[in-house]
């Protein structure tokens, strides 16, 4: 048999909690609508995505993929949050293809096209990985994650309240050599183009420096840090940042995998920075997925698988329940998202 073939069954004998709905309603502040990892919803009804969302205890969803072209954002606009206001927010984004055209002016212009979308409606902003790792500016050079010629548009989102959620690097593996010791092995295989080796890429901790940065930079804009501040592998680190920067918070989006395989740690965590933890889960509105999201924060379940797959796609790990008490699940659910996008409502 190939290792690979390899299908281990837990004989561990542990309850399973089946969490139908969430103990206290839900903001989703880290998914998506769109074609990519949305789920292609973009298509389908609002009140199909309303359907899922009643059956999952969300009240409000947030669509981080309005993008900055008109088509995208003004449909996202129009198609959800103009049919349900009070359950749908919708970010738009930067883009990056300008620069060569904009030069050295590419920060005030971006600030000038974020003031333009929040007129139209939208309610914050979303960076996307390509910033720190691909990003260029006129004359080819990259655009580190802290370069002070984006400025304008930070200082922009601050004056709109807009919060920036910001994903920038990815799982620390991601940038390791692809051998026998990566963790993340299975899945690199999967998808050969989210190897960031470096060079020709910057180190992991150069943009995630550049993130400290940033955020440092900024006080008056809020910045949620997602996927567990962009260092999920490193609490320590996520909480000196938080520790030095109030104006930093982090969403848990696509990162079960990794807080409930350091449960002591994530649990400290959560205790330690409930007022700047954000509930999301980045699967596209998915029952089952909040289901297992809902699992893993309310009941002290042991081991059990954080996907859906029998073999999980991040790694070959299980992960335990952080049995949060009520008044941090709360917060983590729902009253720190309210916070930071209760400004623009
Ligand atoms: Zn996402």
């Amino acid at each position: 048999m190939q290792l690979t073939d390899y299908r281990p069954r837990s004989a561990l004998v542990t309850k399973t909690t089946l969490i139908l709905q969430p103990r206290f309603p839900v903001v989703d502040a880290h998914n998506h609508l769109g074609e990519a990892f949305g789920g292609g919803w973009e298509k389908r009804t609002a009140s199909e995505v309303l359907d899922v969302l009643d059956a999952a205890g969300v009240r409000i969803y947030v669509d981080l993929d309005g993008g900055f072209s008109e088509h995208y954002l003004h449909h996202h606009l129009d198609h959800f949050k103009a049919v349900a206001p009070e359950r749908f927010r919708i970010f738009g984004g930067v883009n990056w293809s300008a620069w060569p055209e904009q030069g050295n002016r590419f920060g005030q212009w971006a600030a000038a096209q974020l003031r333009a979308q929040a007129a139209r409606g939208a309610d914050g902003l979303k960076v996307w990985k390509p910033f720190g790792l691909q990003v260029r500016d006129h004359l080819g050079a990259l655009v580190p994650v802290d370069d002070p010629r984006l400025d304008p548009l930070w200082a922009a989102a601050g004056e709109l309240h807009l919060p920036v959620v910001v994903h920038v690097a990815d799982p620390v593996a991601f940038f390791d050599p692809l051998d026998e010791h990566n963790e993340r092995w299975e899945e690199l295989q999967a998808h050969p183009d989210w190897q960031f080796p470096s060079p020709p890429y910057p180190s992991f901790e150069s943009v995630v420096t550049g993130l400290a940065n940033l955020v440092a930079r900024h006080p008056g804009t809020t910045f949620v840090g997602a996927h567990v501040g962009c260092y999920s592998e490193n609490l320590a680190w996520v909480s000196a940042l938080l520790d030095r920067c109030p104006n930093f918070f982090v969403d848990i989006a696509a990162r079960i995998s990794e807080l409930g395989r350091q449960p002591y740690s994530a649990r400290r965590f959560c205790l330690a920075y409930a007022d700047r933890i954000l509930f999301g889960i980045d699967m596209g509105p998915d029952l089952e997925a909040y289901r297992r999201y809902y699992r893993f924060l309310e009941t002290d379940d042991e081991y059990f698988n954080y996907s859906g797959r029998e073999i999980p796609d991040q790694g070959r790990w299980s992960i335990h329940g952080l049995y949060l008490p009520d008044d941090v699940l709360q917060k983590i659910y729902s009253a720190n998202a309210q916070r930071i996008l209760v400004k623009r409502s």
